[in-house]
């Protein structure tokens, strides 16, 4: 099973190979809580951009450990990079970018990043 998400003009779309999850993070942090991102994490192997490597920009704050990734053209962030507590390279999946999810049935759990 798989699923596939976009950025809202359409320049970056993914693949993800897993099934849509039931829940997704709530980040509270400086930059999650003013993009509203609801994220999903799946290996980086799972995931794959299938357009827009060209459109897409990097920003990185804090300690700089997670690209995240967003839409020069519209300013969607679909994804973001980095590495997990397990070590192993990890997507962070915006799954407001992601038409298939039903937004209003996902559980959501709150991740405190804000005390980090
Ligand atoms: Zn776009």
């Amino acid at each position: 099973m798989a699923y596939t998400g976009s950025c809202q003009c359409g320049a970056v779309t993914f693949t993800v190979e897993a099934e849509l999850p039931g829940e997704a993070i709530s980040c509270n942090c400086s930059h999650c809580r003013r993009k509203g991102l609801l994220l999903t994490f799946v290996p980086a192997e799972a995931f794959r951009l299938d357009t827009g490597d060209d459109t897409l920009a990097t920003h990185r704050f804090n300690t700089r450990r997670i690209a995240h990734r967003f839409c020069t053209a519209c300013g969607c962030q679909p994804f973001a990079e980095g590495v997990g507590p397990d070590g192993r390279d990890t997507r962070a999946i915006n799954l407001r970018c992601v038409p298939a999810a039903d937004l209003d049935a996902l559980t959501l759990r709150s991740f405190d990043g804000a005390s980090l």
